[in-house]
């Protein structure tokens, strides 16, 4: 099989509005509604950098779309189309069927469509662009919070982070930890519904005070959190107190939930959002003029989030 028809077996799913081009000339075309943005996003996947070296096609097919989602998600915008460069280092049916198929499945679950990309040979890496749309001037800016927002978190946060802990301690994971560190869900119903009622809002990639300081430093102001309402499921619970290492849930990445600020007049309106939802938001704290992360706790050790260089 060659290059050609693997793109035109595995990729070309077919499902375009028929006045837009997806896979086969030199570019896709699509198109968007007037008064609208586009949110573009690109991340890259590296085997034994962003998932351990024997991952399955399908979880990594699940990762590389779920952490691009989650771009989206975090700007409130509406996932619609994505492109996927594929770096592979053979040509592996099996492979190609599990990835590709996983890759369709949420891809449709997030009604986003795929319309071309590039593959060629080499180690394996997966990058994927995303685009999706948002009313003009509606995103959700890192640079909008604002001294005296409350800031939230989505569901809970530092599983990912104990999983791969464990994985490198030669441990084996719970299913439900493993389950977050493999297939995250991109909180993008949350972000979208949060236009119009968060100010500033990121997604936890890199860690929460990574992230959140991110936040801070884009809007010029600072940030009291709570160590305490940080919201923690029962093994990250357990593994907290047994070993005071909170840096699994202040530094730890890959969760892939939302971090963001609402004012105190829309609060309200948040409580609607996580009814209607059905998903569990946290308040961990208040956006402070002075700049900086205070913690309410005596935990006082600096946590290293991760960085690439
Ligand atoms: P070009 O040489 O013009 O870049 P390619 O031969 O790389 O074209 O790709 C041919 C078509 O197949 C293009 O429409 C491209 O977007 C699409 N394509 C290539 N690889 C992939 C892939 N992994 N997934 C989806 N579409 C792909
Ligand atoms: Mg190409």
């Amino acid at each position: 099989m060659n290059e050609f028809d693997l793109i035109e077996k595995y990729f070309n799913w077919k499902n375009l509005n028929s006045n837009d081009l997806g896979i086969g000339d030199d570019c896709a075309l699509v198109s968007i509604d007037a008064h609208q943005q586009i949110a573009t996003s690109v991340d890259t996947l590296i085997e034994g950098v962003h998932f351990p070296k024997g991952t399955s096609a399908s979880d990594i097919a699940h990762k590389a779309l779920a952490v691009n989602l989650s771009d989206l998600a975090a700007m409130g915008a509406t996932p619609k189309y994505f492109t996927l460069a594929l770096t592979l280092p053979e040509f592996d049916e099996s492979w190609l069927l599990d990835f590709s198929s996983t890759l369709r499945v949420l891809a449709n679950q997030y009604q986003i469509t795929l319309v071309g990309g590039d593959t060629t040979k080499g180690a394996l890496s997966i990058t994927l662009n995303v685009t999706g749309t948002i009313s003009q001037g509606r995103a959700l800016l890192r640079s909008a919070a604002q001294a005296g927002d409350h800031i939230f978190v989505s569901n809970s946060i530092g599983d990912a982070a104990l999983a791969w802990r464990q994985i490198q301690q030669k441990l084996t994971p719970s299913d439900q930890l493993l389950q977050h560190f493999n297939t995250p869900n991109p909180q993008v119903e949350l972000g979208c519904a949060l236009v119009g009622v968060a100010n500033a809002c990121i997604d936890i990639s890199d860690g929460l005070e990574q992230d959140l300081g991110h936040i801070l430093k884009r809007s010029n102001v600072g940030a009291r959190i709570d160590l305490s309402q940080i919201p923690l499921n029962k093994e990250v619970q357990s593994y907290i107190q047994k070993t005071q290492d909170w840096c699994v849930a202040l530094a730890g990445g890959d969760d892939y939930e939302l971090c963001f600020s609402v004012a105190p007049e829309n609060l309200e309106k948040l409580k609607a959002i996580e009814k209607n939802l059905k998903i569990k938001l946290s308040e961990i704290g208040v956006i402070t003029q002075n700049k900086g992360i205070e913690r309410v706790d005596d935990f006082d050790k600096k946590c290293q989030s991760y960085q690439h260089f």
